[in-house]
């Protein structure tokens, strides 16, 4: 239910507003542990080290600006590659939309890397979710009186907003 609650504004969202992801954007989340270092995108890398990234962390807040912390964050490897990963997924998933890319922290610890596309998490929380959605949605759809009033005369309530991922049928888990 949870999924289901997170995904329905993302999938209910006004025509060509693209749904955020924060998790992607250079600092889009700041998090900064007890002693003033700072990391961003996926909260789970600050405290966490890697070979190819080191400790993830962009700065310390007790000797670097904001300024200067975002400016090492879109220079950094780390960014470079997340960056490549969304580029994938905005080529090749149908659910971007609705995504925006998943959670780094994912593509790094089930794919192995951060310029990577699927993981079961994106499955379980967008894919699964949006197709559940969207097919719930045909259903009230076809269900709907053409009067749009049901057989005792009361108004049917119209949803608020068509979805927005408009694929000719609900994108289907492969
Ligand atoms: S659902 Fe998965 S593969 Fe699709 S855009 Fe999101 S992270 Fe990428």
């Amino acid at each position: 239910m949870r999924e289901i609650d997170h995904a329905l504004p993302r999938v209910f969202r006004p025509e060509g507003v693209r749904a955020r992801n924060i998790q992607v954007e250079p600092l889009g989340m700041i998090n900064v542990d007890s002693h003033g270092n700072v990391s961003s995108f996926s909260p789970e890398l600050l405290g966490y080290k890697n070979a190819d990234y080191g400790d993830f962390l962009l700065g310390n807040i007790n000797t670097a600006s904001l300024a200067e912390i975002y400016r090492t964050c879109v220079d950094s490897p780390l960014f470079r590659d997340i960056a490549k990963g969304i580029d994938a997924c905005r080529g090749t998933c149908e659910y971007f939309s609705v995504c925006g890319g998943g959670a780094p922290v994912n593509k790094l610890f089930e794919n192995g890397r951060f310029d990577s596309t699927s993981t079961s998490f994106c499955t379980l929380t967008q894919m699964v979710p949006t197709d559940l959605i969207l097919e719930a949605f045909d259903r009230f759809e076809q269900n709907l009186p053409d009067d749009g009033l049901p057989h005792d005369g009361n108004a049917v309530a119209q949803p608020a907003a068509q979805p927005a991922v408009s694929p000719a049928q609900p994108p289907r888990m492969p």
